[in-house]
């Protein structure tokens, strides 16, 4: 699928290979009912895992698959995926990109995201 305006993670991938992705073990697969997939965890603590290659940040993730900043790239448990990647988000409520990802964006050599509209105009 090729980048656009909507989704401009597909060739991008930055964030996800940048912070570490932590989250409650409640969302790990095995017992608790949660769905991410535990061998691709490491535990940080009594409570919190991380996704594998995040655990000290500017480190790229396990599930990610893809070259980043190429078309292509992409999350191998998309539907599985812990809460902090749900809840990134590429634009703030007003339109105005999220200044977090236009700093990983300009980290791999990417453009700036333009702001978009949000229908209160
Ligand atoms: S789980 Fe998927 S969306 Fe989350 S950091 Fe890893 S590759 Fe990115």
């Amino acid at each position: 699928m090729p980048a656009s305006p909507d989704n401009p993670c597909t060739a991008c991938g930055a964030c996800c290979a940048y912070y570490r992705v932590s989250f409650y073990c409640g969302e790990l697969s095995g017992g608790s009912g949660g769905r991410v997939p535990v061998e691709l965890t490491s535990r940080v603590s009594a409570v919190i895992a991380c996704m594998k290659g995040t655990e000290t940040g500017n480190g790229r993730c396990i599930a990610l698959t893809g070259e980043l900043g190429k078309e292509g790239i992409s999350c191998s448990i998309y539907a599985n995926r812990p809460t902090p990647c749900r809840e990134f988000s590429n634009w703030l409520a007003d339109g105005t990109p999220d200044p977090d990802c236009q700093k990983m964006r300009a980290r791999i050599g990417l453009p700036p995201l333009s702001p978009v509209k949000t229908g209160s105009t």
